[in-house]
């Protein structure tokens, strides 16, 4: 087999790449008719300028007027020449490449040994599992979980020995320490001296969307060890803010079912595929990032986004954050789906995104609730979960008690008011306060009117913070005045 040369590998690369696959991991994009719309990567907008025709293979912006195909777009947002590009993309196409006159090659040589190295570390890790004599706590803890010899198999799940230099030990004659650094595989110690990152931990490979192992998350599994769970640092081939755990299995199920499970770890995402629910990912020891909805965005057409972290407070944290990260993402591209639109005829593809809370009765993560009930029961609760708005009502609802004092009320009506304002449609948004007013016993023309007047002052608001804060004020004072007759009346 003859080598290619530069140009026909640029050739092959050109006609394997897909304009859309390579402008949607960085924009969310809508379609209307032929073309996609989104937000320019590369000037500030809040409504859609950029445009991609997939047929042409290229994208525009009418906003800055920046165009190109899809090693343009590469080009501009990762600011990098075109030879750093067509080396990425070999790369990532496991194409060889020919070396150009003057060409510096080292920086794709070391992803590429890093890559090695990493796919060679997970070897080593899952072998560990089967031949140290130390990995009892980690078998103990895996059994505990419900994790099979399938399920260790399947993920490639592994153990870190305990020694400061395991790892370096095994890999002593194939690489060299600043590859092994760099790959985020070993620390300085206080020394100064290398030492393995990883040490007396289940390890978890972190994979690319192809599969590659690209990272690795580590379970602690003695009580003392500290963290709970450790993570490799950023490298050249990881970005913990733009990758998510899982997306290897989900990607295509996502694009499948149209829709995605975001979870909060690792073993969560490993119980609900291996049972089954395989378009579930979580992000790997961070929060979501607007980086990482464009990645769901790309491979769920509707985004249709099922949050599904644990049900403790700091769980709904998790879930409150998450959905103004969403929101963020999808400024400019038309209305969030996250109440229930019954009563309306408007068709679903008006949406940019649906958002969806999963959480079980019993404060259980989807680990814990999958391994008691069974995936059947939280497919269940999956598709019977409510919309995001309904979720949040609830959460603030449930607080509620008919020994509420009307100060007690007036304090459930602030907090339920900014709910309501973000429905745009009035019929609805009567109905959600039809229902408030039944459920807290106050007068429903009373919920409209502050309602309305809450809208009133998002105009006023901007003349002055004083004016505002004089206005606020009064309109406390007037509905609890409302409140108080309400409550004299009945005696
Ligand atoms: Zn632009």
């Amino acid at each position: 087999m003859s080598a290619k040369s530069y140009s026909e590998v640029v050739d092959e690369i050109r006609s394997r790449l897909d304009i859309l696959d390579v402008v949607q991991s960085r924009v969310v994009l809508k379609k209307r008719g032929a073309n996609y719309w989104g937000c320019c990567p590369f000037h500030n907008e809040k409504t859609p300028s950029f445009c991609v025709s997939p047929q042409k293979g290229i994208f525009k912006c009418f906003g800055c007027g920046e165009g190109g195909d899809a090693i343009t777009f590469l080009m501009k947002i990762n600011n990098e020449s075109f030879t750093e590009v067509i080396k990425d993309l070999a790369l990532q196409f496991g194409i060889e490449l020919p070396s150009v006159k003057g060409d510096t090659k080292q920086f794709t040589e070391e992803k590429q040994q890093i890559k090695d190295l990493l796919k060679k570390a997970g070897d080593y890790f899952y072998s560990n599992l089967f031949s140290s004599p130390e990995v009892k706590n980690a078998m103990e803890y895996l059994q505990k979980r419900g994790i099979t010899k399938d399920i260790i198999d399947e993920y490639k799940l592994g153990y870190s020995l305990k020694g400061y230099t395991e790892l370096q030990k095994h890999f002593k004659s194939e690489y060299i320490p600043q590859i092994m650094e760099k790959a985020g595989l070993t620390v300085k110690s206080e020394k100064g001296e290398d030492i393995d990152r990883f040490r007396g931990r289940i390890m978890i490979p972190i994979r690319d969307e192809a599969g590659n192992i690209i990272a690795f998350g580590a379970r602690a599994v003695e009580t003392a060890q500290n963290p709970k769970y450790l993570n490799s640092p950023d490298t050249v081939l990881y970005n913990k803010s733009r990758i998510l755990y899982g997306i290897d299995k989900a990607k295509s199920k996502m694009i499948e079912d149209d829709f995605v499970v975001i979870m909060e770890g690792y073993f969560d995402v490993i119980s609900a595929q291996a049972a089954g629910l395989k378009n579930a990912v979580a992000s790997c020891g961070t929060a979501l990032t607007v980086d990482h909805v464009k990645l769901i965005a790309k491979y769920s057409k509707s985004r249709k986004i099922y949050l599904a972290f644990d049900t403790d407070a700091a769980g709904l944290k998790a879930t409150q954050r998450s959905t103004d990260v969403i929101k963020e993402a999808f400024t400019g591209l038309g209305n969030l789906k996250i109440f229930d639109q019954n009563y309306s005829s408007l068709s679903d593809d008006k949406y940019t995104c649906e958002i969806r809370v999963v959480a079980p009765f019993d404060s259980k993560d989807p680990d814990e609730y999958i391994r008691e009930y069974g995936i059947e029961e939280y497919k269940k609760y999956i598709k019977n979960a409510p919309l995001l708005l309904d979720f949040e009502l609830s959460q603030i609802l449930k607080d509620y008690n008919p020994d509420f004092s009307p100060t007690d009320k007036l304090k459930l009506v602030k907090k339920i008011m900014p709910l309501i304002e973000e429905i745009p449609n009035n019929l609805i948004q009567n109905e959600y306060i039809k229902l408030i007013s039944d459920k807290i016993d106050v007068d429903e023309s009373a919920l409209i009117r502050e309602v309305n007047r809450s809208k009133m002052f998002k105009t006023v608001d901007k003349q002055s913070t004083k004016k505002f804060i004089k206005l606020v004020s009064n309109r406390c004072k007037f509905f609890r005045y409302q409140l108080l007759a309400r409550k004299y009346k009945r005696y």
